[in-house]
């Protein structure tokens, strides 16, 4: 997910975009000004033609943007909240801080997208048909936004998950056996068919009609699909099983507690070879400086182990994010993620109870899964 360029807040959501989208827009400028436009509508001058193309993508783009919000705004009426929306080349990916409890909220958070769409594909038929006689231009550039408003909620609506049909699907499914697991793994299985079936189209179109571009760009979007179906499925497992735990159930508690002044032989020696812990709190008179692990050792040379205190390469307190014992393990995990960091400590009432490594987690979730659970 990491390159994204962040854009700003809009009703307290943040939107980054995926660096895709600069070929992307680049892209549409490029077709529509240089092809589409001169050859529907040709005698306009130069600067017609690119001014008229840039402002049609800028226009694609915002309504990428309301596709998104509609989901996001509807989202958080029925209580899943959003928290950022990244936009990648098909439109944008909400990163949901839940998946919705009840079938009803996922039906009209998914709907809303596609449903913002086609009225946004109306406004611009509308102002199309207003413009006509009036400004060439606008009324070519109200058209072709209509269209592709129009193709975005069509495309959306394709009933295969992570796509918005895909989750329409899922919660009817979800609705008629009651079973949110099976109906995720249905939906997903049918997103994975639809993509292999794009693909296949892509293939068949190559071989029978030679249009290499249409076939590879139908491909792509069907490996695009099929990859998102796996990567969501993945994801909502993982979201389903960490589900109600909290931070102290899946902390060790056994991290030893380590005065800042020591060295890292006393350190290896004392603790690490007795004790055959990995990961140390550095504490002073209880309050804690920062925390060390084996990979904070390993970056110092054996030699100069004698003369190395512990704090000089211990990651300090102000480098690290702190969980609180009640709060929920998927939250530590994107904490995680976000910040580019491996373990957190839990702190209750300015004291640290545990650790948290990302090995916890994924530890957690295999005996979880062994265990059938
Ligand atoms: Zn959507």
């Amino acid at each position: 997910m990491g390159s994204a360029f962040n854009l700003g807040k809009i009703f307290g959501i943040r939107f980054r975009l995926h660096y895709t989208w600069f070929i992307i827009f680049v892209l549409i400028t490029v077709s529509l000004s240089w092809q589409y436009f001169p050859f529907v509508y040709p005698g306009w001058n130069l600067w017609t033609y690119w001014l008229t193309g840039i402002f049609t993508s800028l226009l694609f783009f915002s309504s990428v943007v309301a596709h998104e919000l509609a989901h996001s705004l509807v989202g958080r009426a029925n209580g899943i909240p959003v928290k950022s929306i990244t936009l990648f080349i098909f439109g944008g990916v909400a990163h949901m801080t839940r998946e919705a409890a009840r079938h009803g909220a996922e039906l009209k958070m998914a709907a809303a997208g596609p449903a913002s769409s086609l009225v946004i594909g109306g406004l611009f038929f509308l102002l199309h048909l207003l413009m006509r006689g009036i400004s060439e231009p606008v009324m070519a550039m109200a058209f072709w936004l209509a269209q592709v408003n129009v193709i975005l909620a069509v495309f959306n609506l394709i009933p295969g998950f992570p796509l918005d049909g895909g989750r329409v699907f899922r919660s009817l499914l979800w609705r008629f056996s009651g079973d949110y697991k099976r109906s995720t793994r249905i939906a997903t299985r049918v997103g994975r068919g639809v993509g292999y079936l794009f693909i296949l189209a892509g293939i068949l179109i190559i071989f029978l009609t030679q249009q290499w571009f249409s076939g590879l760009w139908l491909a792509f979007i069907g490996w695009f699909l099929e990859n998102t179906a796996s990567a969501s499925y993945r994801q909502s497992q993982w979201q389903g099983a960490l589900q109600g735990v909290t931070a102290s159930q899946v902390m060790t508690s056994d991290c030893p507690v380590v005065p800042s002044p020591i060295t890292i032989s006393q350190l290896v020696q004392e603790y690490i070879f007795i004790g055959g812990q990995r990961c140390f709190l550095i504490a002073d008179e209880g309050e804690l400086k920062g925390i060390l692990t084996l990979q904070n050792i390993k970056s110092v040379a054996q030699p100069n182990w004698e003369v190395t205190r512990v704090k000089d390469i211990m990651t300090p307190m102000e480098k690290l994010k702190v969980a609180r014992p009640d709060q929920d393990a998927l939250s530590v995990l994107e904490q995680m993620d976000e910040s580019n960091i491996n373990q957190m400590p839990v702190v209750r009432e300015g004291r640290v109870i545990g650790l948290i490594a990302r090995d916890n987690l994924i530890r957690f979730l295999r005996t979880r899964s062994e265990l059938g659970m």
